[in-house]
């Protein structure tokens, strides 16, 4: 699993092809019915956070944040993200506290964060 091949928007729960770049997400920002606008820096909404511009570029610029490019993944499962803080957390909640092996992780978790 290196890159997204989609994203589903939070507040339709549709799920949206990423696999040609982002011009369905970016159309579905703006044509989602699910979203509530109340003025025109509204006219683009993103799909799973609460960021909303009036330009296209804006929000195809945003989007670029939420795309595959996750470098910080997790060395026992699938999880992937952004920052390597909720990586650690996600580490030591789901893999060290459930394993017996805690120090080797600890050792992982030093070395590769
Ligand atoms: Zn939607
Ligand atoms: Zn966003
Ligand atoms: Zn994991």
């Amino acid at each position: 699993l290196c890159c997204l091949t989609e994203v589903r928007c939070q507040y339709c729960k549709h799920s949206l092809s990423v696999s040609n770049g982002f011009e369905i997400v970016l159309s579905h920002t703006k044509s989602c019915t699910y979203i509530s606008r109340p003025d025109h820096n509204y006219r683009f909404v993103c799909y799973t956070c609460p960021y909303h511009t009036t330009y296209s570029q804006s929000m195809k610029s945003h989007l670029r944040k939420h795309s595959g490019e996750k470098p910080y993944k997790c060395l026992f499962c699938d999880y992937h993200c952004t920052q390597s803080g909720p990586l650690r957390r996600h580490m030591k909640i789901k893999h060290l506290m459930e394993s017996s092996n805690s120090h080797d992780i600890t050792y992982v978790l030093d070395q590769a964060l």
